[in-house]
């Protein structure tokens, strides 16, 4: 994160009072601690730009920032934010939902806190004699890193007594996790870079104590050479300047011995080894991580209890609102349980998408797909509860239109249970047919009729 929106809102946190001036800032109502923690009075001009004046320029280096990061790491609180919304139930539902057949009559607003925690990081990478440092601020909900921040929003000191701080453990643990993860890339760049300086290094002092050895060893020609030299000039002089010449010598043998010996070679072994090690230490890198403050941010996701009208049915329905996310949730079709956007409703009150909602065939009035379920079986048209006519006889289902009496059994039956007699046009059942006089099938009743005649005309002969 920039550093300039940590400094804001750090004051911001504070209560401070942060007002911008072209490339400055003036902070003022500073709280007397942090005056105290810095050992100067409010108000500071400050500025992210170098070189603006009368500014005091506020890098990562900068005293100024180290004042902060300290003062946030001393007080380590955990910070309560809240993000305020205000939101109009009716507003929010016309902007999402797209009410079709019904009226909203009342709305009820009720809320619960929804909470995530943010974590702000303070890495400091140290190696050579550099020393760099970065802020992350990673946000967590339900223990998953989410991305996004609090730019945007308005937000105002929680309430401790609205807060529950159960999530921070699960929470820290991803963000530690996630926080590793956004250093990974800075961590390989300074080790590269400082592998390939040691790397430069180590060949430098091995260069160097290569020298030394092989100045072992020229030195001991140049003593042997000064040696053979003294002894010559021993032979051509006496007295005094001879004995100045013995011990000469004598200092020079017993330095040969040194030199010659393999413990000089160790020792020069040795002393590149240990230049060495340094050398690897001093380009090794350390990483400090101070978590320098403890967001729990909370919000309201609000739940709107709507009364639905729609003739005579009312409805009532429950939806949720998540004003961050701005996306109201709760809303599924009751027939096919996918969430809509539209809002339909059946006249026994169910919730229905556009897909589901359907007129019944007899009576028109609108019904979802699970109350349309039936159809006549004759012309298919869908029927509601009310609509649907069952046939005692095959126990299907047929409109009004579609079911007819019985003329031997005066019983209502579907068409398709029924036959038509070609002598009365009546319907009955094909098991109430038999042959008449001239061979056709007719029903019941024309055979009767048919019996009756006969019978009269079997009379009026005698
Ligand atoms: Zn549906
Ligand atoms: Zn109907
Ligand atoms: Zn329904
Ligand atoms: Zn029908
Ligand atoms: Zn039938
Ligand atoms: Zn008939």
């Amino acid at each position: 994160m920039e550093i300039e929106r940590f400094v804001v809102e750090f004051f911001e946190s504070l209560n401070a009072q942060i007002t911008r001036e072209g490339d400055s800032y003036i902070v003022s109502n500073v709280p007397v601690d942090f005056e105290k923690y810095i050992g100067r009075k409010c108000p500071y001009k400050i500025s992210f730009k170098p070189g603006v004046e009368f500014a005091e320029y506020v890098s990562k280096d900068s005293h100024f920032f180290s004042a902060i990061t300290g003062y946030l790491k001393e007080s380590a609180k955990t910070t309560l934010l809240k993000i305020d919304f205000e939101v109009e139930p009716l507003k929010e539902i016309r902007k999402s939902i797209d009410i079709k057949n019904c009226k909203i009559s009342n709305v009820l607003k009720k809320h619960k806190n929804c909470f995530f925690s943010r974590f702000t990081f303070l890495t400091t990478f140290r190696f050579l004699n550099e020393s760099q440092s970065v802020v992350n601020e990673i946000y967590v909900h339900n223990g998953r890193v989410v991305s996004g921040d609090l730019k945007g929003y308005r937000v105002v000191e929680g309430k401790s007594s609205e807060v529950s701080a159960d999530h921070l453990e699960k929470d820290y643990h991803a963000a530690r996790d996630k926080l590793r993860e956004l250093l990974e890339p800075k961590v390989s760049e300074i080790k590269e870079k400082l592998e390939k300086k040691l790397e430069r290094e180590i060949t430098r002092i091995k260069e160097h104590y290569k020298t030394q050895l092989l100045e072992l060893g020229g030195d001991l020609n140049a003593r042997l050479e000064k040696i053979k030299e003294l002894e010559i000039k021993l032979h051509k002089v006496e007295g005094e300047e001879a004995e100045k010449i013995r011990g000469k010598l004598e200092r020079l043998r017993k330095g040969l011995v040194k030199i010659g010996s393999d413990v000089s070679k160790e020792r020069i072994l040795k002393e590149q080894e240990f230049t060495i090690r340094d050398a690897v230490h001093k380009h090794s890198l350390n990483i400090d991580n101070d978590l320098i403050n403890t967001a729990v941010i909370y919000y309201p996701v609000f739940l709107f209890n709507l009364l639905l009208r729609k003739d005579e049915s009312v409805r009532s329905l429950e939806l949720s609102y998540d004003p961050l996310l701005e996306r109201i949730d709760g809303l599924l079709c009751e027939s096919c349980g996918r969430e809509t956007n539209r809002l339909n409703l059946c006249a026994l009150g169910h919730v229905s998408c556009d897909n589901c909602i359907g007129h019944c065939g007899e009576c028109s009035k609108e019904f979802c797909s699970s109350c349309l379920r039936k159809s006549c079986n004759s012309c298919g048209k869908p029927l509601c509860q009310r609509c649907a006519v069952t046939c005692q006889r095959c126990r299907s289902t047929a409109c009004q239109n579609h079911m007819r009496t019985d003329c031997t059994t005066g019983e209502e039956r579907c068409v398709r249970c029924l036959r038509a007699c070609l002598r009365c046009h009546g319907l009955s059942e094909p098991k109430y047919f038999g042959e008449s006089l001239d061979g056709s099938k007719v029903c019941q009743k024309c055979l009767a009729k048919e019996r009756g005649r006969k019978i009269v005309k079997e009379i009026f002969k005698d």
